[in-house]
């Protein structure tokens, strides 16, 4: 295990380092966002103003309450939170806007 001193001279434990070659789920988006792709579908983004995955028509909600999660329908979904959707995320190449009703 890693020690080091701190500024009040006491021995205190590091952390373990993040295994080399994990990424998190949200160092993935934001590495995608920045290099101007979609976080979720990795595809290019729009560029459309105003177009986010909240306003696409794609965009879908599975569950209810507070177990509620918006989901893309063009993808594979899983419940779990590798494909859920942040509605304010810029939209991806594949994006349509919402009909409304
Ligand atoms: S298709 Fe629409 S809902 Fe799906 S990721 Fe692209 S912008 Fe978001």
């Amino acid at each position: 295990m890693n020690e080091h001193t701190n500024l009040f001279g006491d021995r205190q434990a590091l952390p373990d380092p993040r295994p080399i070659g994990r990424e998190t789920l949200r160092d993935r988006h934001a590495r995608r966002l920045v290099a101007g792709r979609h976080p979720l579908t990795n595809l290019p983004l729009c560029r459309i103003e105003g177009a986010t995955c909240g306003t696409c028509q794609h965009r879908f909600r599975r569950g209810g309450g507070a177990r509620r999660y918006n989901k893309c329908a063009l993808m594979r979904n899983t419940g779990g939170p590798g494909t859920d959707l942040r509605l304010t995320w810029p939209g991806c190449m594949r994006w349509t806007a919402e009909v409304s009703s």
